[in-house]
């Protein structure tokens, strides 16, 4: 327990000092709060895939099942596997940008070719339409596996939050000292009351409802650190019903 009682409420150097350990304490005991948090929703997230395989484990290996009804409990079982492997990835992720053993390697990339590229690509994996628009010639200086991270995450997002069909815009351009890259749905939209809190770890507008979307609530915080690391910064706008607006701002270039 960090808490401490100095009852000593000079205006000298002994009463600055005093008030110093006591802010200290409380910020102590904030971050000791927030780690016994974490720890408990890791332990929640990790524990409810679990009990689901072993669930459907049992059925399959005790009753006499149609072949249909026991593909169908193996395809759960390679789901919540899948989402195991996700989450442990995520939490890696998150641990090592603790820790601030979280590698940047920084190159010259040419948004054109490279959105175009990431366009491509996840077409074809997320069934989705990308409208993409990018001002010819711009750079950015930044890890392209991270940068790639980051916009897969965020695209990954408009698409699941999105009915399907709908388009996703993808958008960059360059002001005179910043670079812009926005991701924008028309989808379901973010209340006004969640907006704050939707970078923080496992932070989820509907828990149930954005489980069965294979949401860990972990994507956007790594987002925000990523960003962050690179110097840039992350703002969302959204309206429920109507869509929502990443937009990511590297500086300086
Ligand atoms: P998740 O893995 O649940 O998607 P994220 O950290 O990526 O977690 O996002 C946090 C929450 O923010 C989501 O659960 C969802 O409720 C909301 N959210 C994120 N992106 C969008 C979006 N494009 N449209 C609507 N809601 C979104």
């Amino acid at each position: 327990d960090f808490s401490v009682s100095l009852p000593i409420t000079s205006k000298d150097e002994l009463g600055d000092l005093a008030n110093s350990i006591e802010t200290l304490a409380t910020e102590l005991s904030y971050l000791k709060e927030q780690r016994n948090e974490f720890l408990a929703s890791i332990s929640h997230e990790l524990r409810t895939p679990l009990t689901y395989i072993k669930g459907y484990a049992d059925i399959v290996s005790k009753r006499n099942l149609s072949d249909e009804e026991r593909n169908k409990y193996l395809n759960i079982i390679k789901e919540e596997t899948d989402r195991l492997t996700g989450l442990i990835k995520e939490l890696f992720d998150l641990a090592q940008m603790d820790q601030n053993t979280f590698v940047i390697e920084k190159e010259r990339i040419q948004l054109s070719p490279f959105l175009k590229k990431l366009e491509e690509k996840i077409t074809r994996a997320f069934e989705q339409e990308f409208k993409l628009s990018c001002e010819p010639n711009i750079e950015v200086i930044a890890d392209p596996v991270k940068l790639e991270q980051i916009l897969i995450n965020l695209l990954d997002n408009a698409r699941k939050y999105s009915a399907k069909g709908s388009t996703v815009k993808l958008e960059a351009w360059k002001n005179r000292n910043s670079t812009h890259i926005v991701i924008a749905d028309n989808g379901k939209g973010i209340p006004e009351k969640d907006l704050p809190y939707i970078f923080n770890r496992f932070y989820r507008v509907e828990k149930s409802r954005t489980r069965s979307l294979g949401g860990t609530g972990l994507g956007l915080a790594i987002v925000q650190e990523l960003v962050h690391a690179h110097g840039g910064e992350i703002t969302v706008t959204s309206i429920e019903h109507h869509g929502t607006r990443f937009e990511i701002i590297f500086k300086g270039e």
